[in-house]
């Protein structure tokens, strides 16, 4: 048994807000909620987190990563001088992932997930891309993360940019590291059938994709992330994306569509009535320069929306500052957002993370999954149940995170990492980062 106690907990349940409260943790689950004082007279003995009454939450979820992205950081590829989105992708990063074999793709999520932890997030759905090395890419990445013990849920992003044989061998990656899954029992790791984007998946591609893809598992793709990507549907098939996919079978309540920028109502009709799940992403939207997605519409049509970084950053805070602005900016209304941006990150992600993982995530109630974070932050004006998510936007950082306990062991305490040496992780990351570039470059 483990409490972590003596704070403000900001259960996400019926609960509420807790003053002087406490988590007890018992294996991989919550046991129980509520006074600090209480619970340790219940579990006499119990090891004690001390809060010190900092604010107790749920482990953060991501939507949407890249792991193959963490090696870009002070990357410099020769002749790059993108004008465009498809430039950036071209020029940046399938560049990167062509190049990129399977010690580049574990030292990157060693990286990345060490970087979660650090963040306080304690869950990951990531959509990989290593054409230098697709079989047993994902199969790395899941090492890495049961090495450093985040919960995952991985894929391996299907298309045709790279030929056939490299095509079928996405699939096979995916197949073969879903029925892995299948066998799995901590519920700490989940697959999915990855598929880059519409534009690069012929018809053919997608019904292989289809053909491999078990009852119970859905896709993870990048929908009208950029013009050309509807110009490419409308061309080839004369419909956009979102029909297109619909017309596939894609679509769905397992399927989570990363972007889906350009989208007009009657795709946002299909979305809401397939249950498909949507990942926005607005750091990335804006670095890319590939417009601002219809988000605040989306979630008022019901459609299920959650929060991604699509490997800008671990940092959901961020991600979650960014969309907060984003969408004022965009509708020059600086009344909206506020209700839908905490939506996303925490009702969208856990409903997303529920349709793949049993454990409850995002909250912290008896029976939950014992993902649980402690951030320093002390409010300077009074925190209540019904602003806590303005103390979260305007408050928190990712580095405000001082202790991270995932699946009930404890992967930061204090600030400290337990059992992890990140000085050693990053400096292998650096010795492989510098093989990997001289490679791009060569
Ligand atoms: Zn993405």
């Amino acid at each position: 048994m483990l409490l972590v106690g003596n704070g403000k907990v900001v259960t996400r349940g019926k609960a509420g807000l807790l003053e002087n409260g406490c988590v007890a943790l018992e294996g991989k689950k919550i046991a129980a909620v509520g006074d600090t004082k209480a619970l340790r007279e219940q579990y006499p003995g119990a090891e004690f987190i001390d809060a010190g009454g900092k604010v107790i939450m749920p482990g953060l979820i991501n939507a949407h990563n890249h792991i193959y992205s963490a090696f870009a950081r002070g990357l410099s590829i020769k002749g790059y001088a993108p004008q465009n989105f498809l430039d950036i992708l071209d020029g940046m990063w399938w560049t990167m992932d062509r190049h990129m074999n399977l010690k580049d793709t574990y030292w990157s999520a060693m990286a990345t997930y060490l970087d979660c932890i650090r963040c306080g997030v304690t869950t990951v759905f990531d959509h990989h891309a290593s054409y230098g090395g697709i079989s047993g890419s994902l199969f790395a990445i899941a090492d890495a993360a049961q090495e450093l013990g985040v919960r995952t849920c991985l894929c391996y992003e299907v298309s045709d940019r790279d030929g056939e044989e490299k095509m079928r061998e996405g699939v096979k990656e995916n197949a073969d590291f879903i029925a892995h899954c299948a066998k799995d029992t901590t519920d700490m790791v989940k697959g999915m059938m990855g598929l880059h984007a519409s534009f690069t998946l012929s018809d053919a591609s997608l019904a292989l994709c289809r053909e491999h893809t078990p009852e119970g598992v859905g896709f993870h793709i990048h929908v009208a992330e950029g013009m050309a990507d509807v110009y490419d549907s409308l061309k080839k098939y004369g419909k956009r994306v979102i029909q297109r996919l619909f017309d596939q079978d894609i679509l769905g309540e397992k399927t989570v569509t990363g972007h889906c920028i350009h989208v007009n109502g009657l795709e946002m009709d299909i979305l809401k009535e397939t249950d498909t799940m949507v990942v926005h992403n607005p750091e990335s939207n804006m670095g890319n320069a590939v417009g601002c997605p219809p988000t605040l519409e989306m979630i008022h049509r019901g459609i299920l929306t959650g929060l991604g970084t699509d490997g800008y950053t671990n940092d959901m805070f961020e991600s979650m500052k960014v969309a907060n602005i984003l969408h004022k900016h965009n509708l020059c209304d600086p009344t909206v957002a506020w209700g839908e941006v905490p939506q996303m990150l925490f009702e969208g992600n856990p409903a997303i993370g529920a349709r793949y993982f049993d454990s409850k995530l995002g909250v912290l109630e008896e029976g939950a999954a014992a993902d649980v974070i402690v951030v320093d932050y002390d409010p300077l004006t009074p925190m209540t149940v019904d602003n806590t998510n303005g103390h979260i936007l305007f408050g928190m950082m990712g580095r405000d995170v001082v202790t991270t306990i995932i699946n009930g062991e404890v992967k930061m305490k204090d600030r400290q990492l337990v059992g992890i040496d990140k000085a050693a992780i990053l400096a292998k990351c650096r010795e492989q980062s510098t093989d990997f570039w001289s490679r791009i470059n060569a």
